[in-house]
């Protein structure tokens, strides 16, 4: 066997269909490296799953959602040469599906909802695996439940890493010198053996887990786009593809709204010196971006990234000055509420901080419950309607004429908040959602053309 291992995860574009897998198997036919293979949901299966999770239904709605997934996977199972192989098992899967979305309970128990979830991966692997076999690749289909261990924060699990690693190296190294092993992404499961999911778009963050337990040299991310971009190609055409990245440049665009990785993909990478690939699958002879721990360049500039619906929330009271204690306050309350800061700004008497609004989550909170905390301590604004828009780059705070240079490119625009970060790597500010398109288009005209 080789000594060299690489993990190839798949998204949810690249397993969509028989022909998208098939493009899949020949990369992985191509890189006898590659013995572990983690998958997405087929393309739009998690969605229609979170809708049968989290919706109340009617039965008739239910049996929509469901036909739909059902035509999803049939689509591919019909395509295959031997669909025998694996007719009878996704039957029983899309079955337990069914009982899972048909259950009473489905909306109310966390725990209910990520076995509903799973499904997506655990049908795409199953399928996908007999694709590879196919393309004569020594594929199994294996359930990462068996290593993949993490606590039982349902819908959105933390990977216990070192349990992770043990189990890794008893029930899954082992089987790598004679097979491919293909696997889930997003799932996991308790220490009662109970599914969990890490969160959507976990599927990365799974694949460089497996990477770090199986100590892999690399790791690779394979998805619609030829790499990570200096910006998000749909806001400008201009925007190109990088050719390496280090993994403190790509947290902190992850962390800041580039949709290319998982935010915590880097942290196992960073762990193992893993190198990182990200490119497209449709075209792998383009290429892609690696992401490695030393880079040949390191740019003052390297992206922008753009993180839509923000709350900006400014707390305000005459008692805090000269007081203390009134910050630590604010920030236990919030914290209580579990939601997270991204910036700071303080004044004499007011603070303004701003917090990530993903749908029916934070904004929904901080009306409720957290304002009213809040408010027992001082007078508190809530405002909507806002981006953050993040420059990444290198020695943002040390080198002279970094900042004014981005500033000079976006003094037309009115910015409510600016920010450095707490490591040289990002300068972010806020601004209208009106303007946000703009300037990042003004930005990268200035620095990247
Ligand atoms: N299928 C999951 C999602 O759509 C996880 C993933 O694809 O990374 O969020
Ligand atoms: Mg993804």
């Amino acid at each position: 066997m080789t000594t060299t291992l690489n993990v190839a995860k798949f998204g949810g574009t690249s397993v969509a269909n028989y022909e998208t897998m098939c493009s899949c198997a020949k990369i992985i036919a191509n890189n006898p490296n590659t013995r572990v293979v983690v998958v997405s949901a087929a393309a739009g299966v998690t969605n229609h799953l979170v809708a049968l999770a989290n919706t109340p239904l009617t039965s008739v709605q239910i049996d929509d959602i469901v036909q739909k997934i059902t035509d999803i996977e049939l689509a591919i199972v019909n395509r295959l040469k031997h669909p025998e192989d694996v007719q009878e098992k996704l039957t029983v899967k899309l079955e337990e599906l069914k009982a899972l979305a048909t259950n009473e309970e489905i909306n109310f128990r966390d725990d209910l909802k990520d076995a509903l979830l799973s499904m997506g991966e655990r049908m795409s692997s199953l399928l996908f695996s007999a694709v590879l076999r196919e393309f004569e690749v020594p594929a199994i289909n294996f359930d990462v439940r068996k290593v993949l261990r993490t606590n039982s924060t349902f819908t959105n699990a933390s990977p216990e890493v070192s349990t992770i690693k043990q189990l890794s190296h008893s029930l899954l190294l082992p089987e790598l010198s004679h097979s491919v092993m293909v696997t889930q992404g997003f799932v996991g499961a308790d220490d009662q053996g109970r599914t969990t999911t890490l969160g959507r778009g976990g599927s990365d963050f799974t694949a460089a887990l497996l990477a770090e337990a199986i100590e892999a040299e690399t790791c690779e991310i394979w998805t619609d786009v030829i790499g990570v971009y200096t910006t998000d190609p749909r806001i400008t055409d201009k925007a190109k593809p990088l050719p390496e990245l280090s993994f403190e440049e790509a947290a902190e665009m992850a962390t800041f709204g580039a949709k290319v990785l998982h935010p915590a993909t880097m942290e196992p990478a960073l762990r193992q010196n893993i190198k990182v690939f990200v490119g497209s699958s449709r075209e792998p002879e383009k290429g892609g971006t690696w992401i490695v721990r030393d880079c040949e360049h390191e740019p003052s500039y390297r992206a922008i990234t753009r993180r839509k619906d923000q709350v900006m929330v400014t707390v305000k009271t005459p008692k805090m000055m000269y007081a203390q204690g009134f910050l630590q306050r604010v920030f236990t309350i919030i914290a209580k509420h579990q939601l997270s800061v991204d910036l700071v700004t303080t004044s004499e008497i007011s603070v303004s901080f701003t917090l990530d609004n993903p749908p029916n989550t934070v904004s929904e909170k901080m009306n409720k419950e957290t304002l009213a905390e809040l408010t027992t301590i001082c007078d508190v604004s809530v405002e909507q309607g806002f981006d953050l828009v993040t420059v990444v780059g290198n020695n943002m705070h040390s080198a002279a004429g970094v900042s004014s240079k981005i500033f000079a490119a976006i003094s037309d625009f009115n910015l409510r908040m600016i920010c450095f970060g707490a490591n040289p790597h990002n300068l972010s500010f806020v601004v209208s959602n009106q303007d946000s398109e703009d300037v990042v288009k003004v930005l990268h005209n200035a620095l990247f053309e």
